[in-house]
């Protein structure tokens, strides 16, 4: 017994001995990160769960815990007695500890979301833009609303610690940089710089599928285990990809930009600058503008709805058109990166829930569909359409806790 205490001792001291400084603040910054999500899913949860969760020891919980109630993230509830008979004390989080601001980009509008650490979006905003905006016009008015936001709030302006910026496109995260977004048509910006610069705050950059796919593995922690897909249809169609938890990007970030990935070779010309890209077909806009063609007063995607209820043959055209092309991409994700589980998200399926029943249902599935017994294919979490905007709060409460424990 003693001989083999003394082996573990030796063999942790070793493996200090292993770590550099930045390895073990790494593991430091990562294990309270763990705590603290451990905590947060639990709403209410004693050490000795944590413990028995996390496998940590339980010196290291009360350690972590403790740092995190002292920076007043972490609170303690209410006691009961355990089942031997000692008195729990039960953990939740602070949710007011501090806030953080996702600003989403889109063709067609700016969503501004103030979002706690309890993943709740407590004050939103949406500003309708042109599509011809540059960077600079973009941050300069998400600013301006975003300044309104918080006068007309009960929140300060000094408890918001961070944003994130996500919007479609190829970003560099780790630059801050939009490589390239057809959608807006900006190519190599730095938009942390400049909104750094106009909102005196750390920036954080992400595309917005990558960022809506961190929600999902946050929501449904056994996510983390498995390999999966995210995919969005909205004002565009857009993939990411997460690999037991670590996400799929490849060299440049382009990983999961099948609205790219050419299916028509005939096709009409893409923003990208090639034609019959998936992204022309699979969206909203191009639904819209298809139903124009019989009917000039379809607005929304919500009209094309109505009117496939009222058995239109115009909408029923365009939504087996829809289904046709929703099944090659499923086919196109299932065959190139071979996940158990793909999660619909986005603009349609949040407005039009059915169609995935309908996709399912059409002929196409059975077409275009691998035969794959493993693959599940669901509508994404009750996040409402707003995924994206809570990705990029995970994302920013990361790095909010990364600076407090360094
Ligand atoms: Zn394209």
């Amino acid at each position: 017994m003693l001989q083999s205490l003394s082996q573990k001792i030796f063999s942790r001291v070793i493996k200090m001995n292993y770590l550099d400084s930045q390895d073990y603040m790494d593991v430091k910054i990562h294990n309270i990160n763990l705590i603290f999500d451990i905590i947060k899913l639990n709403k209410g949860i004693s050490r000795t769960e944590i413990a028995k969760i996390s496998k940590m020891s339980s010196m290291s919980i009360t350690r972590i815990v403790t740092q995190l109630i002292n920076e007043n993230l972490v609170y303690q509830g209410e006691t009961s007695k355990g089942n031997v008979g000692r008195r729990a004390v039960y953990l939740h989080i602070n949710p007011n500890a501090f806030y953080t601001l996702t600003i989403n980009i889109d063709i067609n509008h700016i969503s501004l979301a103030v979002v706690n650490l309890a993943n709740k979006i407590i004050l939103q905003t949406l500003i309708d833009i042109n599509r011809n905006i540059s960077m600079e016009e973009a941050v300069d008015t998400s600013y301006e609303s975003y300044k309104k936001l918080i006068e007309n709030s009960n929140i300060e302006f000094e408890q918001i610690k961070c944003i994130t910026i996500v919007c479609a496109g190829i970003i560099d995260n780790n630059k801050g940089i939009i490589t390239f977004s057809a959608q807006m048509k900006w190519k190599d910006i730095n938009i942390q710089n400049y909104a750094s610069d106009k909102f005196k705050l750390d920036v954080l950059v992400e595309n917005d599928v990558k960022a809506a796919i961190q929600c999902e593995i946050q929501v449904n922690n056994k996510f983390k285990n498995e390999n999966i897909v995210y995919l969005t249809i909205g004002s565009g169609v857009g993939a990411a990809v997460s690999n037991k938890g670590k996400i799929f990007r490849g060299e440049n970030n382009s990983a999961g930009e099948i609205g790219h990935t050419i299916v028509d070779v005939d096709g009409i010309m893409c923003e990208c600058g090639r034609k019959g890209c998936l992204n022309t077909i699979l969206n909203i806009n191009s639904m819209i503008n298809s139903a124009k063609k019989y009917d000039k007063s379809i607005n929304s995607i919500r009209d094309i709805i109505y009117n496939y209820y009222r058995k239109q043959p115009w909408a029923e055209e365009i939504v087996d058109k829809i289904c046709k092309y929703f099944c090659i991409a499923i086919n196109n994700i299932a065959c190139s990166y071979n996940p158990t589980l793909i999660i619909i998200g986005g603009e349609l399926i949040y407005k039009f829930p059915e169609f995935l029943t309908i996709a399912q249902n059409s002929i196409y599935a059975v077409e275009y569909r691998p035969f794959n017994d493993i693959l599940n294919i669901v509508v994404e979490s009750e996040t409402k359409g707003r995924a994206n905007l809570i990705g990029g709060a995970i994302l920013a409460q990361k790095y909010v806790l990364n600076k407090i424990f360094t």
